[in-house]
């Protein structure tokens, strides 16, 4: 697939494009392995959200933006798969609310540390913490090289964004009282079950409109946007991104099919 262009008429050309993308980082050596089985696992939820952006997910974002604008000392964590499918949307987020970045990776390698830092400044970042020294905090809870943060950035966040993240270190952050916000297409993964927010819908999707939604807020007071915060339950936004599957696969059951005729006459 690497060498051929993608059919625009493809049903999945926009998915294909992403691989397409995904692939390329891997060679560059910012994405990991590992990285693209994780992409396969969200795409496949993806198909049955339908590839759109929910009114739930639309809710979620937006509590999202209020509690990064909100926060103390908010930080954007980024890996492989988040720096190279959205790293300009990280950019522009961190630029609107404020927040640091910090490269925070399950496959570190001081290599693909730096790798990501070039991406990140090469799309507009300030100072990217989280890089070869300067990860010398512990996050003891954690078992993984996640363990390894920076002072400056995640050890002292309130507020840590963790889009496309692993269980294990939503739930001690979680446990350390950080609010978590993640992005995934899985309700049902430990991480959106321990985040504080979870946004479910695709990275690709989700972070534009969270920069979108951001710059609206921006010059809300403080009580405007705890209001908002206060307002969002993750549980209930969880049940409801559950709900969503179980009614297009009830539909899509009645149906029987999930092409368009004319998709179907695609060649
Ligand atoms: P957890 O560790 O949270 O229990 P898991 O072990 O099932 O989750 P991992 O392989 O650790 O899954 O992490 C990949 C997660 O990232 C999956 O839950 C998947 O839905 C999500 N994901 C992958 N690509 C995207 C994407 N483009 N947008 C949103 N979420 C994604
Ligand atoms: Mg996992």
């Amino acid at each position: 697939m690497n060498e051929t262009t993608i059919k625009t008429k493809h049903p999945r050309a926009e998915s294909l494009s992403i691989r397409k993308r995904l692939i390329q980082h891997y060679k560059s050596g910012i994405v990991a392995d590992a990285g693209l089985f994780a992409h396969g696992r969200g795409e496949a939820f993806d198909y049955l959200l339908g590839e759109k952006t929910g009114d739930n997910a639309l809710k979620a974002i937006k509590a999202a933006a209020a509690m990064l604008l909100n926060a103390e000392h908010p930080v954007i964590s980024v890996n492989g798969n988040a720096a190279a499918l959205v790293g300009k949307d990280i950019v522009e987020l961190a630029q609107v609310t404020k927040s640091k970045i910090e490269v925070n990776l399950f496959y570190r390698s001081t290599k693909r540390e730096i790798a990501i830092e070039t991406l990140l400044s090469e799309a507009g970042a300030g100072k990217v913490l989280g890089v070869g020294k300067a990860a010398s905090g512990r996050i003891h809870e954690i078992g993984s090289e996640r363990r390894r943060v920076d002072p400056e950035g995640i050890l002292v966040a309130d507020v840590v964004m963790v889009p496309l993240e692993d269980g294990d270190r939503t739930e001690a952050l979680a446990k350390m009282k950080k609010n978590v916000i993640a992005v995934d297409l899985n309700p049902l993964s430990r991480t959106a079950q321990f985040a504080t927010v979870t946004i479910v819908d695709n990275i690709v999707r989700a972070m534009p409109a969270l920069v979108r939604i951001a710059q609206k807020l921006k010059n809300e007071d403080r009580s405007r946007l705890q209001a908002i915060i206060a307002d969002f339950s993750n549980k209930e936004s969880l049940s409801e991104a559950i709900r969503l599957i179980n009614r297009r696969l009830s539909q899509l059951a009645e149906k029987g099919t999930y092409l368009t005729p004319s998709q179907k006459g695609w060649t």
